[in-house]
């Protein structure tokens, strides 16, 4: 008899995305007229820079001829954009990475997902709450989850990010093995110093521990004092694994390139306590998974690293900032807490009230949709997201909408 994997079955159904689209279409019902504003979506809204276009189109003619037609790449990706990688992300930001520790992909969500595979079953895991919903379910999938009780499961170490902490979690008091990381937050947009992330590689070392860092906003960092990489901090290449996509960058959400790094003085260790190389293991899982990400869009997401390239990613950025800090400003003008928008497309929120019930307000009395805090963990109950993924139209009406609308919107 064939039998499923019961850890599936404690999964919890991801309503998020299935109510908000279920809210929206009651309500475009109910008002046919209504034009709304989505500012609930954490997808890129502008064309790939023209950089990465016309390499993509070069590469799609070499795919056309017989004398320059490509077949199965390297698993781990080309060396041109592993290269290209490796020199302008970190050696030219003093981190110590070489081009075979960088694992290209197709994308972040499946190497965040992924990466567990590798690490023992029984391990202990500590989450931020809230978090990008990837990590926690992997892990139930893989059994590293008990039975959930009030929104939370047994035997995962959630790690509250709340206004007190600055959105930056604290150390676990005990012991933990996988320790997942994600700068800049999403959901929250807060970002983490190079003082504090240093305390969680200490911590790490300490523990023989392993830390995930999810990097895929990077891009959006504005101040040159923040570490836009976890091996700008002294001995993160023996305890952390960082994750990078070029979705939020370079608008690739639906072209699809991300890359994983893995530092070859990385170790875990099988249950007698000798030490094993994460590298080699990953390689392993990775060239025995995946067969590479297509030859035209690494030749796409290489021009990401040209001198137009560089330049059109920093304007298309530089817009989504412009919508983050109008928006940041209208939650000024009304008074609204907030964390996010500097270094992030993502400002989160304070309602000081139920997150679903502060959603159907601003769909009812001013036709924007949020992202119900609660959807990413218990501790966003009463907060929202919003995205910075739109027009400047877009933001520009939604702002004065929620301004216009703003007594019947506070509950507080
Ligand atoms: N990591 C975080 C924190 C994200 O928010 C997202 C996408 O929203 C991803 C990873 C996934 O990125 P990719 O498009 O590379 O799969």
């Amino acid at each position: 008899m064939i039998r499923i994997n019961e850890n599936f079955l404690k999964l919890q159904s991801s309503y998020l995305f299935s109510n908000i689209a279920n809210k929206i279409s009651q309500y475009q019902e109910a008002n046919p007229e209504a034009e709304i504003i989505k500012l609930g979506i954490g997808d890129a809204t502008r064309a790939l820079p023209p950089a990465c276009v016309a390499a993509f189109h070069r590469a799609v003619d070499e795919m056309a001829e017989d004398g320059t037609f490509r077949g199965y790449g390297p698993e781990q990706g080309y060396r041109f954009l592993r290269d290209k990688i490796a020199e302008a992300d970190f050696q030219q930001r003093g981190a110590d990475i070489s081009a075979e520790e960088i694992f290209i992909s197709d994308g972040s969500k499946c190497d965040t997902g992924n990466f567990q595979e590798i690490l023992a079953g029984d391990i202990s895991v500590a989450l931020p709450d809230p978090v990008y919903p990837v990590y926690l379910d992997t892990n139930v999938m893989a059994g590293r989850a008990g039975d959930i009780k009030n929104g939370r499961y047994d035997n995962i170490h959630y790690m509250a990010c709340t206004p007190e902490n600055g959105f930056v979690p604290e150390l676990p008091p005990e012991s933990v093995d996988l320790i997942y990381l994600c700068f800049p937050n999403n959901p929250t947009g807060a970002m983490i110093s190079k003082t504090e992330l240093a305390r969680w590689v200490d911590f790490a070392r300490q523990n023989k521990a392993l830390i995930l860092y999810d990097a895929a906003y990077e891009a959006f960092i504005s101040d040159e004092g923040l570490p836009r990489s976890i091996y700008e901090i002294e001995g993160a290449r023996e305890v952390a694994v960082e994750f990078r996509s070029f979705s939020k960058t370079a608008g690739f959400t639906g072209t699809r390139c991300a890359f994983t790094v893995v530092p070859k003085d990385c170790m875990a260790y099988d249950s007698s306590g000798a030490s094993h190389c994460l590298h080699a293991l990953w390689n392993r899982r990775h060239s025995t998974k995946f067969n590479g990400v297509s030859y035209p869009v690494q030749r796409a997401a290489e021009a990401v690293y040209s001198s137009e390239g560089r330049q059109q990613v920093r304007a298309i950025i530089d817009f989504y900032r412009k919508n983050a800090a109008r928006i940041r400003q209208a939650m000024d003008d009304l008074g609204y807490e907030y964390v996010g928008g500097t270094h992030s497309p993502y400002i989160w929120i304070n309602t000081k009230s139920d997150s679903w019930e502060f959603f159907d307000r601003l769909l009812e009395k001013a036709g924007v949709v949020c992202t119900p805090g609660l959807g990413f963990g218990t501790c966003g109950k009463n907060f929202i997201r919003l995205s910075a993924f739109n027009s400047h139209e877009n933001i520009e009406a939604a702002m004065k909408r929620i301004q216009k609308a703003h007594g019947a919107l506070r509950a507080f």
